[in-house]
């Protein structure tokens, strides 16, 4: 619509170059200093190292990638994607989540995967915001993206308010392969938020069945983890 004037900072209004979010708002924004290297929780410590609940329980995923903690304004940038369409939101999500990849030196996988929406949900909202940012990532880091290669089966119930116990149930079975080969031996599952990791967890579980050999995950932000119940 407003092709012919400056681009605006999404976040503050101002006008900024180029990207559509200031060099300010970008600084201030929830970056991850240092984190759990295979489930991306945020940790108090000067370097990446694996936290006490991933050597207490390991999960099936290697590495996850997050840049951001959900927190204001991260939150604020992913809700406006997710639930408004604002596609200027995703792209600087996606664009900063193919910066931290390189960034990180991460061994690239040989295929990205969007975490998929059940079709129900799919058409409630218009759109796989998990697929926009893994289509955005594909073409940044030139991987190849299988779209349609995972898929949801039953049309669960969404995770929020669930104990851990009740979200592997809600889960389990809810996907499956469906590509017409194996998948790659080395696969991201990409994702806007990862809280619990349940849901990749379980994604990682039928990509590992079906003949991946590591899968890891690549979310915008990492929520902290409810409390044990
Ligand atoms: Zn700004
Ligand atoms: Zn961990």
């Amino acid at each position: 619509m407003d092709f012919f004037l400056p681009p605006r900072c999404v976040l503050c209004g101002s006008s900024a170059t180029r990207s559509c979010l200031c060099e300010a708002c970008k600084s201030d924004l929830p970056w991850i200093a240092s984190q759990c290297l295979q489930c991306g929780l945020p940790l108090n410590t000067s370097k990446d190292e694996i936290c006490g609940q991933c050597i207490a329980k390991t999960p099936p995923f290697t590495h996850t990638l997050a840049a951001l903690k959900y927190q204001f304004p991260a939150d604020r940038l992913v809700q406006s994607f997710k639930f408004n369409r604002q596609l200027v939101a995703g792209r600087i999500l996606s664009r900063i989540m193919s910066e931290r990849a390189i960034r990180t030196g991460i061994d690239l996988p040989g295929a990205i995967i969007p975490v998929p929406l059940h079709r129900r949900r799919l058409v409630q909202r218009g759109f796989n915001q998990a697929y926009e940012l893994a289509a955005d990532i594909s073409k940044h880091l030139n991987l190849p993206l299988l779209a349609m290669a995972l898929r949801r089966r039953r049309n669960t119930k969404a995770q929020s308010g669930l104990n851990r116990k009740q979200r592997r149930k809600n889960l389990s079975n809810a996907f499956y392969w469906a590509g017409a080969t194996k998948p790659c031996r080395h696969i991201a599952l990409v994702d806007d938020v990862m809280t619990t990791g349940t849901t990749v967890a379980e994604c990682t579980r039928v990509l590992k069945t079906a003949g991946a050999k590591r899968v890891d995950v690549w979310v915008a932000a990492r929520a902290i983890r409810a409390r044990k119940r």
